[in-house]
């Protein structure tokens, strides 16, 4: 018999085939699904690429084909594809627009959809729960598409979501992908690095992503990689940004505006510490605490030279505040 796993592999596939046919052929995916990929600016080319799909406004479009078509309901209730309450079954996933979430090997182990509508009584995105194959700290969307342009730039972007993802390889930038649905942990981290040693953090710009991107420093700085992070405007995402600028002033901006970690920190901190020693020492012992998670001891030395340069504060000074960190933490 097939394991456990084969057969949720098999499901998940035939699920992605089944909403990407729905999109593309089915009354509604054409007249709803497809305009709204349309509206967010989507070629054709970039849908078939990322496989996207559209689930039917029904209780059980999925299930139902599914189950007629031989799949056992004790793997698409597994998979999460269906919802099995008292004696009715339903479609986890109904009247969205779908993105399966490859594996690095390209098989699908999970889905998010979002919804079409602009209410708050649907949550915007629904994923896909943990499964045998589905495990959402080791998986990153994206990444089967973008494997082999992070081995090639030798770099990669991270953003936050799915449409940040399609807009920018869509615009040429395809080593990018997404930690959706989770905030960014080591698993994804350590598989970035089997590609490359250098990340470039490209969160909303906002308070919650300013807030991810100094989470991610340190997460991706302990990891042993290298750190770089673009702020983007107030209430724009690399989707929105990119959209409203274009591919070329896009690039031009990310280019222009990636900061190390310790320019980043010191630029977000340092507004309200020029004049103020107390603000100043604050900001400074952040830094170094993010120094102090750098595996590697010539690197940690360089970015505490660079540290000592920019505030004027001599090394000895900072490396005495350094040890203190280290013997707290370790
Ligand atoms: P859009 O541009 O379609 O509005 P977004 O990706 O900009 O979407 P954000 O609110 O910035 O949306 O969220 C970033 C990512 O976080 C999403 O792409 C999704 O993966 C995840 N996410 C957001 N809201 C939810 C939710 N309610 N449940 C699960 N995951 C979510
Ligand atoms: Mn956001
Ligand atoms: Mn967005
Ligand atoms: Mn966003």
């Amino acid at each position: 018999a097939q394991s456990e796993k084969e057969s949720q592999y098999i499901l998940s596939n035939f699920a992605k085939d089944y909403f990407h046919d729905m999109l593309l052929n089915h009354e509604q995916g054409k007249s709803i699904g497809l305009p709204y990929f349309k509206d967010r600016g989507l070629s054709m080319p970039t849908i078939q690429k990322f496989e996207l799909g559209y689930s039917l406004e029904a209780w059980d479009g999925l299930t139902s084909k599914a189950l007629a078509q031989g799949f056992k309901l004790e793997f698409l209730e597994s998979t999460g594809l269906t919802i099995v309450k008292e004696d009715k079954k339903y479609d986890r996933f109904r009247a969205r627009v779908m993105f399966p979430i490859h594996n690095i090997s390209g098989r699908v182990v999970g889905f998010g959809g979002r919804t079409l509508k602009s209410n708050d009584k649907t949550p915007k995105y629904v994923n896909s729960p943990e499964s045998e194959i589905y495990h959402k700290s080791d998986v990153l969307y994206g990444l089967y598409q973008a494997k082999q342009g992070i081995r090639s730039q030798d770099l990669c972007y991270l953003v936050e979501g799915y449409l940040d993802v399609l807009s920018l390889s869509q615009g040429g930038i395809e080593n990018v992908v997404a930690s959706s649905g989770t905030s960014l942990t080591e698993g994804q981290i350590k598989l970035i690095g089997r590609y490359t040693k250098n990340i470039t953090v490209l969160y909303d710009g906002d308070a919650a992503g300013i807030k991810a991107s100094l989470r991610g420093i340190d997460l991706i700085l302990e990891g042993g990689l290298n750190v770089n992070v673009v702020l983007f405007p107030d209430k724009e995402d690399p989707d929105s940004y990119i959209r409203k600028v274009g591919d070329t002033a896009f690039k031009q901006y990310i280019n222009t505006n990636a900061k190390d970690f310790i320019s980043f920190k010191t630029e977000l901190l340092s507004q309200e510490a020029e004049h103020n020693p107390v603000k100043k020492a604050e900001a400074i012992r952040e830094i170094i605490s993010s120094i102090a998670k750098i595996p590697d001891s010539i690197k940690r030395a360089v970015f505490l030279q660079r540290c000592s340069v920019i505030f004027g504060i001599e090394e000895q000074v900072l490396l005495t505040e350094y040890n203190k960190l280290m013997k707290q933490e370790r």
